[in-house]
């Protein structure tokens, strides 16, 4: 059994509110939002974490910066947002679906820590 939050709100299992969707991608706003846009864009394909990509689902992570391109474009943030993968716990990542968080709309700092 696929115990994975991400696979079950791809699946319709459970609620999202959804912003893009095609064959390989799959894009919702962050239930706990840190900025006015707050976007996960994740490939359909189950992938742990950046550590898991291969040449066999690199695929599906360049479907996701082209789904990018086009969510950024029909939220009118074009070539203003941020990108960020959190790989591994001392990262801060919490759900083990490799995801992207499409950050917008405020004014971020870098380094980022
Ligand atoms: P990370 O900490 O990088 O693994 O990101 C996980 C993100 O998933 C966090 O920003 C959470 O707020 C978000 N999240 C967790 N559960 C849900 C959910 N049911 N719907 C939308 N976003 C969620
Ligand atoms: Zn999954």
């Amino acid at each position: 059994m696929n115990d994975c939050l991400f696979c079950k709100i791809i699946a319709g299992e459970i609620p999202s509110e959804k912003v893009y969707e095609d064959e390989y991608v799959y894009a919702f706003k962050d239930i706990n939002p840190v900025a006015p846009v707050h976007v996960l864009v994740v490939p359909k394909e189950h992938i742990a974490c950046a550590d898991e990509v291969t040449d066999k689902n690199s695929g599906s992570v360049a479907k996701v910066f082209e789904a990018i391109a086009k969510i950024a474009e029909k939220l009118g943030i074009k070539g203003s947002y941020r990108v960020v993968n959190n790989c591994g716990e001392n990262a801060g990542q919490t759900v083990f679906h490799m995801h992207f968080h499409l950050i917008a709309g405020g004014s971020f700092g870098w380094p980022p820590c």
